[in-house]
């Protein structure tokens, strides 16, 4: 019913200050309601009508992609969200590939962002569906990073390009910078092993001050940008007041 709507939130370069990225996320307008992916995604997960939801995320992302590049000469790479259940379903490469040929979009235009949750499966073998995913060039993201239960060695093992620092450690700056060692540590794995680091839910500039310092790459949060209608976005791309 055309109820589902994909909203892009901008990511920041803490170097340029100018939008690189942005993450696609879902909104689900029912009549005069709009409902928020926390209350329906996990319900989904679970019936598994999560693999059409990132499907059709998927494919309107591809669409908005075409559109921007026919207006635009530069334009952010959209990550976009992929649950579990997608991941491991079998014909998920296959699908997306053939949605992406459809609107003539590369796989180097978009990163996959799976969560640091999704990593941890002992009966699929995870690093080999990443593997193959990465042979098409795609980009992942770790979703979340720090609140799952995953070990540092999974950052080793599978073909990672990019860390999302989960909302809870950015929240611990304001109370005290002490507590946000955990994001020092994440920061030097990081460049340790070359990964892009994107913090998440960033509300102010003070947070924003000391993620500078520590060298993170993407700032993700309403301390800049709230998530955006498509026609929002293009007025944000073109420099307009939204
Ligand atoms: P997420 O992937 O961790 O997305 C970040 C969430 O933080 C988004 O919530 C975003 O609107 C919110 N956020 C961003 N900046 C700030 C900030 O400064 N302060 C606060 N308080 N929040 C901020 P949203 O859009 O409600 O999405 C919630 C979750 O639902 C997402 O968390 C993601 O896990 C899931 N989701 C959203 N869209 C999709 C989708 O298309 N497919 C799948 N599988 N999951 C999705
Ligand atoms: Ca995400
Ligand atoms: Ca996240």
């Amino acid at each position: 019913n055309k109820e589902f709507e994909v909203y892009y939130q901008p990511q920041i370069s803490t170097k340029t200050e100018k939008m690189e990225g942005a993450e696609a996320l879902v909104r689900w307008n029912k009549a005069e309601n709009r409902i928020f992916p926390n209350e329906f995604i996990p319900i989904f997960e679970k019936n598994y009508f999560i693999i059409k939801l990132d499907e059709y995320v998927f494919e309107k992302v591809c669409e908005n992609i075409q559109e921007m590049k026919t207006q635009f000469k530069d334009i952010p790479k959209i990550s976009v969200n992929i649950s579990k259940e997608s991941l491991v379903d079998r014909n998920f490469l296959e699908k997306y590939e053939k949605i992406m040929k459809k609107y003539d979009i590369m796989p180097e235009e978009i990163e996959l962002e799976i969560t640091e949750g999704s990593t941890v499966n002992n009966d699929i073998d995870i690093q080999k569906i990443l593997n193959k995913i990465k042979q098409k060039r795609f980009s992942i993201a770790i979703d979340d990073f720090g609140t799952g239960y995953s070990s540092l060695n999974m950052l080793e093992m599978m073909p990672i390009d990019t860390l999302k620092i989960d909302k809870s450690f950015i929240d611990r700056i304001d109370i005290n910078e002490e507590k946000a060692i955990l994001i020092e540590v994440i920061m030097f794995i990081s460049k340790k092993l070359n990964l892009k680091t994107v913090a998440e839910g960033v509300e102010t500039i003070e947070q924003v001050n000391y993620l500078k310092r520590w060298n993170c790459d993407l700032i993700q949060g309403y301390v800049y940008q709230k998530p955006l209608r498509f026609e929002e976005l293009k007025k944000y791309i073109k420099g307009d007041k939204i």
